[in-house]
């Protein structure tokens, strides 16, 4: 064994005696991952000690120094405007950043936002916007911020050379059962909004069936360590923590989600998916503005971004990105005839009558992705028209045969069966109550 090699097993040996490991400790091991002196077996086998004994703050924000220091950082110094991020721990039917990003943006800020594609039974932004036909995320960061300064945000794929290290440990963990730990959680995704660059970042952790964190509490103490570690850092940062029991938007599949967030845009905010994304946005401009979004302040920032929203500002911001990102822009003002539609659709009805009292998330997102719109590995192709428009919520009364849904699919085979497993996965039951979509909010210092 090599000096690296010796010294690793000295670490993994001390993690799994329940020691808390030192910065530089720590850089021995993910820097000896990453230039091959420490193997893929000791890094697993830290891992594994690391998620079984629990990873200390102290250790959370190292390691995400430590993610950090692996790559380039974006240098947003040069733009005129307070730089605003938002990251969402992922869902279903959760367009959030179309709507963020274009609010924001209306309300002065800047917004520079490294997206990901959906994995599995979540959805991802990239998937969404490329549904728009000429649309391009993949841009050098002189670009971005050109776009940036002239529209007030845009949407990219995150480059290669930002956080490397988070690429290697992430597909580790996952080949060993070890990415549920709170600290390697919160320190890859804070690891990448930092090195993004903003000075304002604000986290949707969710919380449910169909998210990372089925549980509030759990859901809460992600939010508090990320949180921590953004301010650790210099950055103000703040989250929410939302529900993610049922889908967050009535309509699931990449282009079906666009044409609902351009829909959103063109009337007064309302409904789960807009007051997540106008809560966010809200707290997004009061944390730059330095105020408490406990607040007047934040009552007042509201308050404008619902204005902007309804004069239609939003969604102009939204016409400009897609127009500069390469996209057409018709989008916005006629969906239906710019989106992909999918040659096949069915109405799924309710086999029987009562109160609705489960929309599971992560099964609509599975019947989602198995229409063609998700993929099941990294690299596979999405379909951007396929999905399903739920038209029912938890604690809705519904008839017999009534209309729980309608499917968008590439063929007669694959609606028929999204119409039965639809059928399957909503519940019926009296104590069906819908609980509210922002479950907490966490500001810390
Ligand atoms: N998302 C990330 O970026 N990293 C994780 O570890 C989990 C979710």
């Amino acid at each position: 064994m090599t000096s690296d090699a010796v010294r690793a097993s000295e670490l993994i040996g001390r993690k799994r005696e329940g020691d808390e490991l030192d910065e530089g400790q720590l850089r021995v091991l993910v820097t000896g991952m990453l230039d091959g002196r420490v193997s893929e077996a000791q890094m697993a086998a830290f891992l594994m000690a690391g998620v079984i004994n629990g990873f200390t703050t102290g250790e959370a924000k190292a390691l995400t120094r430590i993610l950090w220091d692996s790559g380039e950082s974006l240098d947003l110094s040069s733009l005129s405007g307070p730089t605003l991020d938002k990251h969402s721990t992922g869902g279903v039917g959760d367009g959030t950043t179309l709507l963020v990003a274009p609010l924001v943006a209306a309300a002065g800020g800047q917004m520079v936002k490294l997206s990901g594609r959906g994995l599995g039974h979540t959805g991802g932004t990239l998937d969404k916007l490329e549904a728009i036909p000429g649309m391009t995320v993949g841009f050098e960061p002189a670009r971005m911020l050109e776009i940036v300064e002239r529209v007030g945000c845009v949407v990219a794929a995150q480059t290669d050379r930002l956080v490397p290290a988070d690429r290697e440990l992430y597909a580790l963990r996952d080949l060993t059962a070890t990415v549920d730990s709170p600290a390697l959680i919160a320190s890859s995704v804070m690891a990448k909004k930092l090195a993004s660059g903003a000075s304002t970042i604000v986290l949707d952790v969710k919380a449910g069936d169909g998210a990372f964190m089925r549980d509030v509490a759990d859901a809460e103490d992600l939010a508090r360590l990320c949180v921590t570690l953004g301010q650790d850092a210099g950055r103000r940062c703040a989250a929410l923590v939302t529900d993610m029991e049922q889908p967050l938007g009535r309509r699931i599949g990449n282009g079906l989600e666009v044409a609902e967030a351009v829909a959103l845009l063109r009337r007064p905010p309302e409904g789960r998916l807009a007051m997540v994304a106008l809560e966010l946005a809200a707290l997004a401009i009061s944390e730059a503005n330095a105020k408490t979004a406990a607040g007047a302040g934040a009552t007042a920032v509201r308050e404008d971004l619902v204005r902007r929203w309804e004069r239609g500002e939003a969604l102009e911001r939204l016409e400009g990105m897609i127009s500069a990102q390469g996209g057409d822009a018709k989008v916005c003002t006629d969906p239906e005839g710019v989106l992909p539609t999918a040659p096949v659709t069915r109405d799924v009805p309710a086999t029987a009558g009562g109160r609705i009292r489960r929309v599971p998330a992560r099964d609509i997102g599975q019947i989602v992705a198995r229409l063609g719109a998700g993929r099941a590995r990294k690299g596979d192709d999405v379909d951007p028209s396929v999905g399903v428009d739920l038209e029912i919520e938890v604690g809705d009364d519904i008839e017999p045969g009534q209309r729980l849904a309608r499917v968008h699919a590439r063929t007669d085979h694959d609606a028929e069966r999204a119409v039965h497993d639809l059928q399957a996965a909503v519940e019926l039951g009296d104590d069906g109550q819908a609980r509210d979509v922002v479950l907490s909010r966490i500001l810390l210092g």
